[in-house]
C-alpha cells in the first residue's frame, strides 16, 4: 500500500534502520554529539536563531508557543481543524482570543488581522498555519506578518508550518516562531515536535512558562545539548538519518522536487476534469473538491493500492487530499494520477484514455 497521507508520512527504510539500534542513554556524550549534529541541522532548515525539540506530536509545539509567547491576548486564524485548534489551546490556557474565521478554501486577508489588530491593542500574538492542512490551502503568512510587525513591532508571530517546514522555502524575516513535527515533510515517525524561534521570541520567553513545556528551560538545556526531561533518542537518531537522505540533493533539491511534484499533480487532476479545492493550493498536499469523493479514494484504498486522505466536518466525503510531502519517488505520484483516472471509468464517470499519466509526465519532465 502506497502512504499518501498528509502526515503520516513514510519513514525511508535507512531511517528505519538507524532507529533500530540499540537504545542509548540520553544523559551521555555519546548522546550529546548526535544531539548537536540534528540541533545544528534543524537550525539551518528553520533558518531562525534558535530551534528547540520537543518530546511530543506537533500539538505540543502549539500549546509551547501559547503558553509562553501570549501573556494577554492571542489573534487566531481559523480556516480548517487546524486553526481552529490554535483557538481551542487559547481557551484551554486561559488566554483571550480573537478568531478570524474563514471558509476552508480561503486564505486569510491581511486587511482582517489589520482591523483585528486595531480593534484590540491588546493582542500580542498571531497564530497561524503556514499551510491549513485541513483544506490544503496556503495562508499568506509572510504578508501578515510583514503588517502585523509595522503596526506592533513586538507582536509575536508564531506560525504553524507542520506541513510547510520542508516543503518550501518560508521567509522567515517576519516570524518568530514557526512549529513542525516528525511525521510529515521529516518522514519520521511521530513523537517529536520542533520550534524554530527568533531572538525577540527567546527574549519574550524570559523565564518561561508551564512545567512540561517551558521553553526557557528547554533552550537552556538544548543550548548544552541535552534536553530538560528525557529526549526522544530515537527519533534524534532519526532524525539525522533524514537530514542524511536529504542531503544528497540538498534543501533546494527537496523543495524543487516538492514544487514540481505538485504543479504536476494538479495539472493531470485538472486535465481530467477535477477542481483544486483551496483557493490558494500549499505545494505540501493536493486537495480535490469532488461531490463524490468517497468512492474515488475507496477505490484508490482498495484496488489501486493507494492511502489518501478524505476530509473532516462538512468536507467529509467532499474532498481527497494527496501528499507531497518529502522524497516521494516521482513514479509513485504518477501512479496515484492514473489510479484516480482509472477509478473515474470504473465509476462511470469518464472514459479513461491515459489522459492524467501523460499530463503527469508532461509537466514533470518536460516543462
Ligand atoms: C498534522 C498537523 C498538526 C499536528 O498534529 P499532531 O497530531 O499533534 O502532530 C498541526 N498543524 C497542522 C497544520 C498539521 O498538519
Amino acid at each position: 500500500m502506497l502512504l499518501f497521507t498528509p502526515g503520516p508520512t513514510p519513514v525511508p527504510e535507512s531511517v528505519r534502520q538507524a532507529m533500530a539500534t540499540p537504545t542509548l542513554h540520553h544523559r551521555t556524550p555519546e548522546f550529546e554529539v548526535i544531539f548537536k549534529e540534528a540541533r545544528e541541522r534543524l537550525m539551518k532548515l528553520f533558518g531562525m536563531d534558535e530551534c528547540v525539540m520537543i518530546a511530543s506530536s506537533g500539538t505540543g509545539a502549539m500549546q509551547a508557543c501559547m503558553v509562553n509567547l501570549c501573556q494577554q491576548k492571542a489573534l487566531t486564524v481559523n480556516a480548517g481543524k487546524f486553526g481552529e485548534r490554535f483557538g481551542k489551546i487559547a481557551d484551554a490556557m486561559g488566554r483571550e482570543k480573537v478568531e478570524l474565521c474563514y471558509e476552508w478554501n480561503t486564505p486569510a486577508a491581511v486587511e482582517d488581522v489589520e482591523t483585528a489588530l486595531q480593534e484590540n491593542g491588546d493582542i500580542d500574538a498571531i497564530f497561524i498555519q503556514v499551510c491549513e492542512s485541513a483544506g490544503g490551502l496556503r495562508h499568506p503568512v509572510e504578508a501578515i506578518a510583514k503588517r502585523a510587525k509595522e503596526m506592533n513591532p513586538d507582536i509575536m508571530i508564531v506560525a504553524d508550518g507542520i506541513t510547510a517546514v520542508g516543503v518550501e522555502k518560508i521567509d522567515i524575516t517576519h516570524i518568530d516562531a514557526l512549529v513542525t513535527g516528525s511525521q510529515k515533510a521529516l518522514m519520521l515517525p511521530p513523537g517529536l515536535a520542533m520550534i524554530g524561534l527568533s531572538s525577540k521570541a527567546v527574549e519574550k520567553i524570559g523565564k518561561g512558562k508551564d512545567y512540561y513545556f517551558n521553553l526557557a528551560s528547554e533552550i537552556k538545556k538544548q543550548r548544552e545539548n541535552t534536553t530538560a526531561y528525557t529526549a526522544a533518542t530515537t527519533l534524534i537518531i532519526g532524525l539525522n538519518a533524514i537530514f542524511d537522505e536529504i542531503e544528497k540533493e540538498g534543501l533546494d533539491g527537496l523543495y524543487e522536487a516538492t514544487e514540481k511534484r505538485a504543479k504536476a499533480t494538479q495539472a493531470a487532476l485538472e486535465a481530467i476534469g477535477f477542481e483544486m479545492y483551496p483557493q490558494t493550493p500549499a505545494l505540501s498536499m493536493s486537495t480535490v473538491y469532488d461531490a463524490d469523493a468517497e468512492p474515488i479514494r475507496k477505490l484508490l484504498k482498495n484496488k489501486y493500492g493507494v492511502n489518501m486522505a478524505g476530509g473532516q466536518d462538512h468536507l467529509k466525503g467532499k474532498i481527497f487530499r494527496i501528499n507531497q510531502m518529502g522524497l516521494i519517488p516521482v513514479y509513485e505520484s504518477a501512479w496515484v494520477v492514473n489510479a484516480i483516472e482509472l477509478a473515474l471509468d470504473e465509476l462511470g464517470r469518464r472514459t479513461f484514455d491515459g489522459t492524467a499519466g501523460r499530463v503527469f509526465n508532461e509537466t514533470y519532465f518536460k516543462a
